[in-house]
């Protein structure tokens, strides 16, 4: 399938290597790919097969591990040694867990380490379990394509947090995967519809994600290329299985003589998907007739559907939105395949909602695209560069803060915050350089502006944060919003503009040469500033608070502040930070005091 490549060094073939997209569901998994030739994402199925995997694993008596369909077929009969829904253990302490109503045996460790699952003799930790997934996965690629697979690219949810993600990035290693990125589901569906590729305006798409066992919205505003989630909220135990129950319910309460079984949820499965392109189900089972109208269907479902519509609600209002500001709907999930949920949402939003591409594939199919632009094979889609020069600003004592280092692929964004120096400080002098010096004045200035109108608080209160963002074009925008107040002011910069390649080059030799001089410079004039800014700070709080210091504190910090001053005009960094220490000790009691003061009269100027 891959193109054939000749290795010039070994003079033999090789097929070129692919990276693989990986829908990691609580539910389902499956692995998409960039068709080389059709240049269109596809999920890889066997023969006529689905592309859907099961995410359950089963452990037979003999010790063997079975994946998918097969392990699907244990779940009834041995329900302790068959694990589904682990995507819901990761990253999780046993004390995460609030509902704990599996049919396997989730074991406290009585630490606060991550869950495990006693199986047999033995117990397994869900990255462990995962990994049995992605190996499944893997497997059947290398199978279907016919050639090794060693890269992926996996998807998580937008609320995952950092545990959970290396979670997922060690379960990737684990089943031999290089995992080159973790991306957002909604991301990935965005990427799936070709949302935010080509559009210069921005654009908020609300994504509608209802599978198996989760529901999840997530409202994603795309911006020349990068997509941010602003917002997102949903419940881990609502799905497709809760419309399950609801129909065996039914039938067990309009047919006394039955009793809950796997055969009858099986039905129920059978009756909801029925009932995604018809309007009635019928099928003689034991003595009964079971009967499903989607009347009646729709009705036993509308509180669930409502809770998702009050999820969507609650994401918007969480990313300071309302319906008139979402350009785009997108359903994701095997479960938006019910005609309520599809009305229903479509209502609320109040517009159509898109559900052309298959919504049990569409985030695997985006995490192939995203495979694709990493692998370098993508570039008229997105637009990925790198910056050839680091991107920062000065800050205090003439030293670069890199923001944007070099080499990151753009289109990129960062922020950091920053704050005042001086009591009072009204304005901020924003430079923006390029280059790899720590001081500025050995690199490039781009360009310079202020922040002004900063509400007058004491120095360090402020909170400045200064934002960069490269666009897919390599055009720079550096924004600085005070976020006590609001004030905010942004500018626009060619970075790469009169550059040449001989420049990049000199830059990057110069800052070779003088990397050790460069890193004693920095510390020495960080020493410096932070000395300075200490006085400074003793010398306001003295002239403001000095009657409520003892004499005896008043000369021991007048003699600790001269020692100090003296200090910062010779150039031993030590001998700087030795004398702060000294300083702050000596200090220490009273600036306390005077902070908490300090600060509560900051607030009221504020009108908090
Ligand atoms: P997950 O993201 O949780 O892994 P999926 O997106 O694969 O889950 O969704 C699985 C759910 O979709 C199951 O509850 C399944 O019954 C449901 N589903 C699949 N096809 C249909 C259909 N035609 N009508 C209704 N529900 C469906
Ligand atoms: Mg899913």
């Amino acid at each position: 399938m891959g193109k054939i490549a000749i290795n010039i060094a070994t003079g033999s073939l090789q097929k070129e290597e692919i990276i693989v997209g990986i829908d990691l569901g609580t539910t389902n998994s499956l692995v998409a790919i960039m068709h080389p030739e059709s240049k269109k994402a596809v999920a890889l199925r066997e023969h006529n097969s689905s592309s859907l995997v099961p995410s359950i694993i089963h452990f037979t008596e003999q010790g063997t591990v079975v994946v998918g369909d097969a392990a699907k077929e244990k779940l009834a009969s041995h329900p302790a040694s068959t694990i589904y829904s682990v995507k819901r253990l990761m990253g999780k302490a046993y004390n995460d867990l609030q509902k704990n109503k599996t049919s396997y045996q989730i074991i406290d460790t009585n630490t606060d380490s991550l869950v495990r699952v006693a199986i047999g003799g033995k117990s397994y930790n869900p990255v462990e379990l995962s990994a049995e997934i992605l190996k499944e996965l893997k497997t059947r690629a290398e199978h279907i394509l016919k050639m090794p697979v060693a890269k992926a690219v996996i998807t998580v949810p937008a609320y995952f947090n950092d545990t959970q993600r290396q979670a997922t990035r060690d379960a990737g290693k684990m089943a031999g995967l290089d995992v080159l990125r973790i991306i957002n589901e909604p991301t990935a569906a965005c990427m799936a519809y070709g949302i935010g590729v080509n559009n210069a305006e921005p654009q908020v798409v609300a994504v509608y994600d209802l599978g198996g066992g989760t529901f999840d919205v997530s409202i994603v505003q795309l911006q020349q290329g990068i997509f941010e989630v602003l917002s997102t909220h949903g419940n881990t135990y609502l799905g497709g299985d809760d419309f399950d129950n609801a129909i065996v319910q039914y039938w067990l309460t309009k047919h006394p003589t039955l009793q809950a079984s796997q055969e009858l949820r099986l039905w129920a499965i059978e009756a909801k998907k029925q009932l995604s392109s018809s309007t009635n189900f019928e099928q003689p089972f034991q003595d009964v007739l079971l009967q499903l109208s989607i009347e009646d269907f729709n009705q036993l479902i509308q509180p669930l559907v409502n809770e998702t519509l009050q999820s969507c609600q609650s994401a918007l209002t969480d990313a300071g939105l309302t319906i008139a500001d979402v350009n785009t709907v997108l359903m994701v999930g095997g479960s938006t395949r019910v005609p309520l949920v599809k009305q229903q949402v479509a209502q609320f939003f109040e517009k159509a909602v898109n559900d052309s591409v298959n919504p049990d594939e569409v985030v695997a199919l985006g995490a192939a695209i995203q495979a694709d632009i990493l692998a370098g094979n993508t570039k008229d889609v997105l637009l990925l560069d790198v910056t050839p020069l680091s991107l920062g600003i000065e800050t205090m004592g003439g030293l670069m803060d890199v923001l944007i280092p070099r080499n990151s692929k753009i289109p990129t964004k960062a922020g950091r915050q920053y704050t005042t120096s001086k009591d009072g400080q009204s304005g901020i002098i924003i430079s923006v350089y390029q280059g790899e010096r720590d001081l500025v004045q050995h690199n490039r200035k781009l360009a310079e502006f202020t922040l002004k109108g900063i509400p007058a608080m004491p120095a360090g209160l402020p909170k400045v944060e200064v934002s960069f963002l490269i666009n897919a074009d390599g055009i720079l925008q550096v924004a600085a919003k005070e976020l006590r107040s609001g004030v905010q002011t942004q500018i626009e910069v060619k970075p790469q503009y009169g550059i040449t390649d001989a420049d990049v080059e000199a830059m990057l030799l110069s800052s070779l040469e003088n990397a050790e001089a460069d890193i004693k410079a920095r510390a020495l004039v960080e020493a410096q500033t932070e000395g300075e800014q200490l006085l400074q700070t003793t010398e306001a709080f003295l002239s403001k608070n000095s009657g409520l210091l003892t004499q005896a504190e008043l000369l021991s910090t007048a003699a600790a502040m001269q020692a100090l001053q003296l200090s910062l005009t010779m150039t031993d960094k030590d001998l700087i930070h030795a004398k702060m220490d000294e300083l702050n000790e000596i200090s220490r009691p009273f600036a306390e005091r005077v902070m908490d003061v300090a600060i509560s009269t900051a607030m009221k100027g504020t009108k908090i």
